[in-house]
Formats: C-alpha cells, sequence, structure tokens
C-alpha cells in the first residue's frame, strides 16, 4: 500500500486519531494503522476504524445520559 502524498511505502504503526462532534473532543493516542514513514501521513484501515466508530458511539451514548441527567 503507497501513501497518496509521496507515494512512499506505508508501514504498520501507531498513530493518534483526532475528532470534534457533538460538544466534545475525542483524542485516541496509539491507535494502530498504515504510516508513511517519508511524510507521516497514516491511513486507518477498516478493523480500526471499526473500532474507531465503536469508542465514539459509546461515547456519544454516555454524552446523550449526562445531558439528559442535567
Ligand atoms: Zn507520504
Amino acid at each position: 500500500m503507497k501513501c497518496f502524498h509521496c507515494q512512499a511505502k506505508l508501514q504498520r504503526g501507531l498513530t493518534t486519531f483526532t475528532d470534534s462532534k457533538n460538544g466534545y473532543v475525542i483524542m485516541l493516542h496509539d491507535v494502530p494503522a498504515w504510516v508513511c514513514p517519508q511524510c507521516g501521513e497514516s491511513l486507518f484501515d477498516n478493523a480500526s476504524v471499526r473500532g474507531i466508530q465503536e469508542v465514539v458511539r459509546s461515547l456519544d451514548e454516555g454524552v446523550e445520559k449526562l445531558r439528559r441527567a442535567a
């Protein structure tokens, strides 16, 4: 698999996922991904995407519950 930006060969590694939504900021360190050794671009594989979605879903549920409690 090659980097979209610089065409270097991607390597397995860990990266940080960040997103801001639904009134919170999420930052997950050490998420398995394909990482470009040249420019640092990273690409999440399907397993990581599913894992991230699961984390976000449970966060959303927790946030909903918290707001309802207010
Ligand atoms: Zn690259």
